[in-house]
């Protein structure tokens, strides 16, 4: 169900921007607080379906983290989670937590632009959050809209020169396309080194990354878990620009991980100094002919659209306070920073759902 059509304001208590897993989890804590969805909160998904990011993953991705701590909140996973759930089955278990948790949410509805309701920079006012089917006028905001829609690549001397395929691993789906081809995978996390292990099979393959890759041995307690959401939290309590997943984790070493290291294709060369029409030259003179530059460079958090609200630091990142704003109560961040996982999503939805029923109940 999308909203009402354009010029209609309708108001609301929290405006959920997002209908991931983020948003949802925050709406499932919104309710439990009281708030009844359209008039206490209501779930703005630009999707056209249930899933959020999991609808689009490539065809061979896994949860990495262990599906017994890694689920919303009220729903355990259908089935044994030995075998970590892909893509449609996470999206599907997402598609059935809204129904079951009856979040009500609209989509596909475009969040185009947040803004004051009133005199700009007093933080005081309601916000209208503007959209594609009409605007809400709401009196507080998460912001849970994931990473997914901005594909980060960075600017290398020579990218637009390039004769071949370039491709970010956001539109990468499956190995057999690349059958035969000589296919340069750019970047050190877990999107390169999985589609890598896959890719290599089929395809002739160079690895190349920024710093030298980190593999970890062994799978992560839950302690090691809440010590990366915390060194991430004290980042974004700065307002720093966030860093890389493995650059706290380092690199799991899945199965196919390790089969593709014992076949010898773990083996990362520092990143190149420019592309050319044929390939990628690095400075010491080598280089290396390619059909195909596969960017798994990583993403960038959405947040386009909150750009009236000023909210972004002088050093590159939002500042938080818990998952609020440092700089406007009004607005939280769910799914950024250190919720950016299923695993920590609960905890930081659970807390942004009880400082804005406070919120509320207080004006
Ligand atoms: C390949 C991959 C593997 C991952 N593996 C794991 C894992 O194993 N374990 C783990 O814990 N985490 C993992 N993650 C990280 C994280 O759990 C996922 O990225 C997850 O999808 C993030 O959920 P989210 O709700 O924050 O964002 P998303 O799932 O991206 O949902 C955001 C929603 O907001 C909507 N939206 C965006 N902009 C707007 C707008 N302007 N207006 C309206 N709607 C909008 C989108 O359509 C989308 O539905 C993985 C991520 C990726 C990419």
């Amino acid at each position: 169900m999308s909203g009402d059509a354009a010029g209609a304001v309708r108001d609301v208590g929290v405006a959920v921007v997002g209908g991931g897993q983020a948003g949802l989890a925050t709406a499932y804590f919104l309710r439990r607080r009281g708030l009844e969805p359209d008039s206490g909160f209501v779930v703005l998904d630009r999707g056209a379906a249930p899933g959020g990011a999991w609808r689009h993953v490539w065809r061979s991705v896994r949860l990495i983290s262990p599906p017994a701590y890694t689920r919303l909140p009220g729903l355990p996973w259908p089935r044994d989670p030995a075998e970590p759930p892909d893509g449609p089955e996470v999206a599907a278990y997402l598609a059935e937590y809204e129904r079951r948790m009856d979040l009500r949410v609209r989509r596909p509805v475009l969040v185009r632009r947040v803004r004051d309701d009133g005199p700009g920079g007093c933080r005081d006012t309601p916000l209208l959050v503007e959209t594609d089917s009409g605007t809400w006028r709401a009196r507080a905001l998460v912001n849970a809209t994931g990473t997914w829609d901005r594909p980060f690549v960075p600017a290398v001397p020579g990218r637009a020169d390039f004769a071949g395929r370039q491709l970010h691993a956001a539109d990468y789906h499956a190995p057999e396309e690349f059958a035969g081809r000589r296919v340069v995978v750019v970047g050190g996390g877990h999107s390169a080194v999985q589609i890598l292990a896959e890719l290599s099979r089929v395809a002739e393959t160079v690895w190349v990354t920024r710093r030298p890759p980190e593999f970890r041995r062994g799978r992560p307690t839950e302690a090691d878990l809440v010590a990366v959401t915390d060194a991430v939290a004290e980042r974004v309590a700065q307002g720093l620009p966030l860093r890389s997943v493995v650059s706290y984790t380092g690199l799991s070493v899945t199965p196919d991980v390790r089969a593709a290291e014992e076949r010898g294709v773990l083996r990362a060369r520092p990143m190149f100094a420019r592309v050319t029409p044929t390939g990628v030259a690095w400075d010491d003179g080598t280089s290396a002919d390619a059909d195909v530059l596969l960017w798994a460079t990583g993403f960038r958090p959405v947040l386009g659209h909150l750009g009236p609200l000023r909210l972004r630091d002088p050093l590159g990142g939002v500042r938080m306070v818990g998952t609020r704003t440092a700089v406007d109560p009004r607005v939280h961040l769910v799914g950024y920073g250190p919720s950016a996982s299923m695993i920590s999503v609960h905890r930081a939805a659970a807390a942004a759902a009880r400082e804005l029923s406070a919120r509320l109940a207080a004006a």
